[in-house]
């Protein structure tokens, strides 16, 4: 790979190629407007079957590449590369800090329920306690004796 490649840039003017950069910064060559940089070509890093980790770029994907190190023959896989697993991997701990998200609100809603039922027969036991207890009443005396009947 040669080293000073000149930034490719896509200009509104429908130039696309080497930007040219005579203060700095790339311009478009035929309009001179500053231009957006073409996104770099990702680079993948796919470890070949014995684990070395090749740096690939996207295009070659896709591709059976030998191995510098240790000439294993290999398919270039997105599936494989480091940045496909720790996008997975990415995925699947958001996935997991949701569903930790979902049970918290589960518990925290479960503990408001609890919470709530506890106030309520806190309230509920205030509301209907027995009255206090009431003088005592003299027992009324004894009715008259009934006639006997012998
Ligand atoms: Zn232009
Ligand atoms: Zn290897």
């Amino acid at each position: 790979m040669t080293q000073a490649v000149a930034e490719s840039v896509t200009c509104v003017c429908g130039y696309s190629g080497p930007a040219i950069a005579p203060a700095g910064r790339a311009v478009c060559p035929i309009c001179h407007t500053p231009a957006a940089a073409a996104p770099a070509p990702r680079i993948l890093r796919i470890p070949c079957p014995r684990g070395h980790v090749l740096k690939a770029g996207e295009h070659l994907l896709g591709q059976q590449v030998v191995c510098p190190d240790c000439n294993e023959m290999f398919l270039l896989r997105e599936d494989d590369s480091l940045e496909r697993r720790q996008e997975l991997k990415r995925l699947r701990q958001a996935e997991e800090e949701r569903i930790a998200k979902l049970w918290l609100a589960r518990a925290i809603w479960a503990a408001a329920f609890i919470v709530a039922s506890l106030v309520g027969m806190i309230a509920f036991s205030f509301a209907y306690r027995a009255p206090p207890p009431r003088p005592p009443v003299e027992p009324p005396s004894d009715p008259a004796p009934a006639a006997r009947t012998e």
